[in-house]
């Protein structure tokens, strides 16, 4: 585990919502319970609670936004989600966000991701790069790079770029208004659009202009694909060529095919996500392993690493105890039973070590070419990974 906190990793699919601390939701909880907006007692277990299942996932969501939803929780929220990346050693991470209009806040979708901004502006434990080139319409105090460039103490480093998430329960005015406002932040290091949100509500159709409109913009897209059996979804999701996919897990046969033969979309894997909200059974029947295998660009991702108490590192470590032996002998499909045996006697031989962590350093490297991000921050990314090198293989 240690190997993998001290890994270089890349972070491609977090929601800013999903990563809040659990005492600092907690903190925020029992001060409006104070001042008698919720009921303290009712929130807590639920807070606290593991091994949700999808549908309570997004009820959580809307108590997580009804305690974070101001622009001074926001900037809170922003601030310690990004320290808590950079102390896993994510050197890169692009989170992602839904603008939100709270009227009774005075908020818009702008100054929501104005907060953002301020939160990313506010990390002082390591060294920030989120600013991009240039000015923009949009007032979003100075456009001054944070990294401290010649400063005498070498301090961690974490690149920070932003996705704009369309929720599904949005309409087309409002996911129009999110690409625009995505489009105005370009400078302010806003590299792409998401489409997120609970999967069973809001008709593709109602999306796609706007998901269009960032196309014909040249804003990359990122799209939560296949999160239930929807094939007629699935199937218009692809034909709209996203740069990237997440989580994927109800997609058939004839789906995969034609994702690994577009050879576009690079899939965002978020293991114990997938696991913990009842998508597989078990991690064994995961479909990480055959992706792998068959050379397909995947990337490791947390999605909601506070709401599933999980990390980026724990999330190579897991794909390292479980798929280590699979990629590379079995079929996991046809060989589940003798696998899982194969797989604890793996573990107790070689307690991880026997894993090849070469693969594992190519994986989390891998995921360079998957970024929104310039060629230049991807040329820094290169750098990062080639002094590694020698550190970890
Ligand atoms: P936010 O966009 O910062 O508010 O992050 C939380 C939001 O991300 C949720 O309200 C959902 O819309 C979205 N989200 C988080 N996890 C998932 C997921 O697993 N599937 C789909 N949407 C998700």
């Amino acid at each position: 585990m240690e190997w993998c906190r001290e890994l270089p990793k890349i972070e491609l699919h977090a929601h800013l919502n999903g990563s809040v601390r659990d005492s600092t939701l907690l903190e925020l909880a029992k001060d409006l319970g104070e001042k008698g907006v919720i009921a303290f007692a009712d929130v807590v277990h639920v807070i606290m609670k593991n091994g949700r299942s999808l549908p309570e996932c997004f009820k959580l969501f809307d108590l997580y936004h009804l305690l974070t939803t101001d622009h001074q929780t926001v900037t809170r929220i922003t601030k310690e989600v990004i320290e808590d990346f950079a102390a896993e050693n994510v050197v890169y991470l692009e989170l992602r966000t839904t603008p939100k209009k709270n009227e009774a806040k005075g908020m818009t979708k702008c100054s929501y991701m104005k907060a953002v901004i301020d939160g990313i502006r506010a990390v002082d434990t390591v060294d920030v790069d989120f600013v991009t080139s240039g000015t923009s319409n949009v007032n979003c105090s100075e456009a001054t790079p944070l990294n401290c460039i010649g400063s005498p103490i070498k301090r961690k480093k974490i690149y920070v770029r932003l996705l704009l998430s369309i929720d599904r329960r949005e309409t087309t005015a409002a996911a129009l208004e999110t690409v625009n406002l995505a489009m105005d932040l370009k400078n302010f290091g806003v590299v792409g659009i998401d489409l997120s949100g609970n999967p069973v509500i809001g008709e593709w159709q109602t999306f796609l202009p706007a998901l269009k409109h960032a196309k014909e913009l040249g804003l990359p897209i990122t799209l939560h694909c296949g999160e239930v059996p929807n094939h007629k979804e699935i199937q218009a999701m692809l034909d709209i060529c996203p740069q990237r996919i997440g989580h994927a897990c109800f997609l058939v046969e004839e789906e995969w095919k034609r994702v690994k033969f577009l050879k576009i979309p690079v899939v965002e894997i978020c293991l114990t996500s997938n696991i913990r909200t009842g998508r597989f059974s078990s991690i064994y029947d995961h479909f990480f392993a055959d992706l792998y295998k068959a050379k397909h660009q995947v990337a490791l991702c947390t999605d909601d690493s506070g709401l599933f108490s999980t990390t980026l590192s724990n999330e190579f470590y897991l794909a390292a105890s479980t798929f280590g032996v699979s990629i590379h002998h079995l079929s996991l499909q046809s060989k589940h039973i003798i696998w899982q045996v194969l797989h604890k006697i793996y573990w107790v031989v070689s307690s991880y070590t026997g894993l090849n962590k070469d693969e594992m350093f190519l994986l989390a490297r891998s995921a360079i070419q998957s970024t929104f991000a310039d060629d230049e921050v991807k040329h820094e990314l290169t750098k990062i990974y080639d002094d590694a090198a020698n550190r970890l293989i």
